[in-house]
């Protein structure tokens, strides 16, 4: 087989700003030891996330200025609308300027106290939302998706007993919504299958409980779909999407991530009492139904990014790149969460640095490391993202600690790759060194945003 390259060519670039490591040691202490807090000016690969960092198509930024500004009824709302009901077939579709507005909106409604959500595993702003409006997030992934070194192909998918056994342990009426995440972010950009996205859909029905995908990386979990699981594999991506939506109740979603764009998002349902309740909040919180907080121009790139993303050269490319990624570490002997996601490597810090207790942030350690080695911006997912205290004072850490290693779309070529990758080996190969850290600020939700830290003793 020929090498996958990249199905673009670049009309537009931005140079990269080199700094030396002593340098980005003085901008890491003046960030806390947090790379949240570092100036972007100061990084030189930037994988911290894969959300709004698409570098948008020519058409994209033509369809910008394009767009219709009218606050009401704006001919590039009509575009978006059509796109996504043609893509999703939902009734009612909420433009939002992004995923966590989708998410406020939606728990505000259905949320509060007593209430319970199950997903395969919350993303950390829609466990924040959750949280926030009094209710309780519940992850019920499969175990398979809890072992990092463990090869599955669908290891996004959730515990479907253990989903009955929440039902019949809380009762119904405390469970608005089950959400299913695809592909499961926090659990490694892991994609769901049909068969599991079925078989929630069924406990669902039998309950009479909603089920709302959390989309954002709806396109990327379909071509795993048709590249995995059988029968797919002659069907078009966007009609596989299609039938992933078509199981569901409603979605949110945040275009940032598959929707191509530096902003937007979007609430879709087809219960009208429910729309009708997200519009009031909407207005009240984001602004009028047919822009949503947003620039109409933005919509305009959301209807064209939508249609780009389930271009099938541009998602083998991507998931391919991913794999590149992975597939080099790991022959170096770098432990990473197996196999590689869709939109992001993500090393297995437990393994990577096994000297460094849950309590004292492995995972930070290493992105940390990243940083002044080689000017690579990652981000932890682990005990800093989500641990917490018990009533005793002791730290409960999540069942995996990871650093993120996101790849933007469409934004770094295999070169920038394949240096980010003789860091990490380097930072691997020298891993003793990594030390462990101490929290000395945090705010109540979402901590590693702003988190403070220092080396502990
Ligand atoms: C990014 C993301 C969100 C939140 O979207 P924002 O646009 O960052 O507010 C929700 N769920 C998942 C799975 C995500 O990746």
């Amino acid at each position: 087989m020929k090498t996958i390259i990249e199905p673009f060519k670049i009309k537009s670039v931005e140079p990269l700003r080199f700094t030396s490591r002593d340098e980005r040691e003085a901008f890491l202490e003046t960030a806390f030891l947090n790379p949240f807090l570092l100036h972007a000016d100061d990084v030189l690969i930037d994988l911290l996330t894969d959300s709004g960092t698409t570098a948008m198509s020519a058409l994209q930024w033509s369809g910008m200025m394009n767009g219709d500004e009218a606050y009401a009824g704006s001919r590039s709302y009509y575009r978006f609308e059509r796109t996504l009901k043609e893509l999703t077939g939902f009734t009612y579709v909420i433009p939002t300027h992004q995923g966590r507005a989708a998410e406020k909106i939606l728990f505000s409604i259905v949320g509060g106290q007593g209430k319970v959500i199950p997903n395969n595993t919350h993303f950390d702003t829609t466990r924040a939302n959750i949280e926030y409006s009094g209710a309780t997030a519940v992850d019920l992934l499969t175990d398979v998706g809890k072992r990092p070194d463990v090869v599955a192909d669908f290891k996004g998918n959730m515990d479907v007993d253990a989903l009955v056994r929440l039902i019949d342990d809380v009762g119904v009426d405390n469970i608005p919504l089950v959400m299913m995440t695809v592909t499961n972010n926090s659990g490694g950009g892991q994609p769901v299958s049909m068969a599991n996205m079925k078989a929630v859909r069924a406990v669902c029905t039998m309950y009479g409980i909603p089920f709302f995908i959390d989309a954002c990386r709806f396109a990327e979990n379909a071509m795993f779909i048709k590249m995995r699981e059988p029968g797919y594999a002659d069907r078009s991506v966007r009609s596989i999407v299609q039938e992933m939506f078509a199981l569901a109740d409603g979605a949110t979603m945040s275009a940032k991530k598959d929707g191509m764009v530096n902003t937007g998002g979007f609430l879709a349902m087809h219960d009208s009492v429910l729309a009708e309740k997200a519009r009031t909040v909407l207005i009240v919180t984001e602004g009028f139904p047919t822009y949503g907080g947003l620039a109409r121009r933005d919509l305009e790139a959301m209807a064209q990014g939508l249609d780009e993303v389930l271009d099938e050269a541009y998602l083998t490319y991507r998931l391919r790149s991913v794999e590149y990624f992975g597939d080099h570490l790991r022959a170096h002997g770098v432990p990473i969460l197996e196999p590689t996601g869709g939109h992001a490597v993500y090393l297995d810090a437990s393994r990577f640095a096994p000297h460094i207790a849950p309590s004292q942030f492995p995972g930070q350690a290493i992105a940390c490391a990243l940083y002044v080695e080689g000017g690579i911006r990652g981000v932890e997912i682990g005990s800093l993202m989500f641990g917490t205290t018990d009533a005793h004072g002791i730290h409960v850490a999540p069942p995996m600690e990871l650093v993120r290693l996101a790849i933007p779309r469409r934004v770094y070529t295999q070169s920038h790759i394949d240096y980010c990758i003789e860091i990490i080996v380097d930072v691997y190969k020298n891993r003793d060194a990594l030390r462990g850290m101490k929290l000395t600020y945090e705010a109540p939700f979402l901590r590693h945003f702003t988190a403070r830290l220092a080396y502990a003793e």
